[in-house]
């Protein structure tokens, strides 16, 4: 897998030199140039084989081309590179390392660049999962699969402390669920930015409920959907028995436009978010939450 990476990265490189090749320059030229240049962000290399590959030397002379965009998207590749390199290199040299011995520090250096890996490999699936023409397809080329596996990793590691994808379950969990196949939403609203790094390690949390909206969270959007409707039912269940509905004129209904409702109100995401209201319309029956 390594290897194949490797070698996609150094053809990749090729073809953009070649597509540049010659005296006359063309946009079309260009173009494929552009292409070949910004693929390199969906191929899942590990810091070790970024150093090895001398990629980021055969990298770093596009930086100064004299086509804006071709110039801009390499600096945007070759500075994620290098904050890939800085973090795997990070805590073997700086001042933690006083406090923790060295082997025991390689070691949990190790474990996060596996982790980076991976979330790594997940969010580069996610180009050829998206087909051309899709509404999030530009969000998806312009995304930056290496820098969101940083921060992502960062985010767990500050949360969640150390841990080894063995041992750990938030860890294993997330790894697996980034890379299921059945599992493409999750890493697509990770990727463009719709689940915050912050959100993903504050999403498993400790108690069983809690659990149980972090797995519906990350299945797909078919499960979560099922999901909701069954949290949905149970909370209405609930509210039969202890609640008396409230009527307002606060809301107005979509179908038939009349101001005429009952609703409830349940807190059914963390404390901190604004209650989810349900609302029936008096006249048409039409449901809906806000
Ligand atoms: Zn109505």
């Amino acid at each position: 897998m390594e290897r194949s990476a490797v070698k996609e990265v150094l053809g990749l490189l090729k073809k953009a030199e070649k597509a540049v090749a010659g005296k006359e320059i063309t946009a079309e030229k260009e173009s494929r140039c552009f292409d070949a240049l910004s693929q390199l962000k969906y191929i899942p290399l590990t810091a070790e084989t970024l150093v090895s590959s001398n990629a980021g030397k055969l990298l770093r002379p596009w930086r100064n081309y004299p086509n804006k965009k071709i110039r801009d998207l390499a600096s945007t590749v070759y500075e994620s590179w290098a904050k890939r390199l800085a973090a795997a290199r990070k805590n073997q040299f700086l001042g933690e390392a006083k406090k923790t011995p060295t082997s025991a520090l390689k070691s949990q250096e190790a474990n996060r660049e596996l982790i980076r890996g991976k979330l790594h490999q997940g969010l580069c699936m996610v180009l050829e999962e998206t087909e051309e023409g899709d509404i999030t397809r530009e969000l998806v080329e312009a995304s930056d699969p290496v820098g969101v596996a940083l921060r992502v990793e960062e985010a767990l590691f500050n949360n969640w402390g150390p841990g080894r994808l063995d041992n750990h379950w938030k860890y294993r969990s997330l790894c697996f669920n980034i890379k299921d196949p059945r599992n493409p939403d999750f890493r697509r609203k990770v990727l463009v930015g719709q689940v915050e790094p912050e959100r993903i390690a504050g999403l498993m949390g400790r108690t069983r409920l809690e659990m149980a909206r972090t797995r519906a969270e990350m299945a797909s959007n078919q499960l979560q959907a099922e999901y909701e409707r069954f949290e949905e039912i149970s909370d209405r269940r609930r509210l039969i028995a202890d609640t008396q509905k409230a009527t307002t004129d606060q809301f107005k209904c979509g179908k038939c436009g009349k101001r005429e409702t009952t609703y409830y109100q349940l807190q059914t995401r963390s404390a901190d978010e604004p209650m989810t209201s349900y609302i029936t319309c008096v006249s048409c029956q039409n449901r809906w939450k806000s």
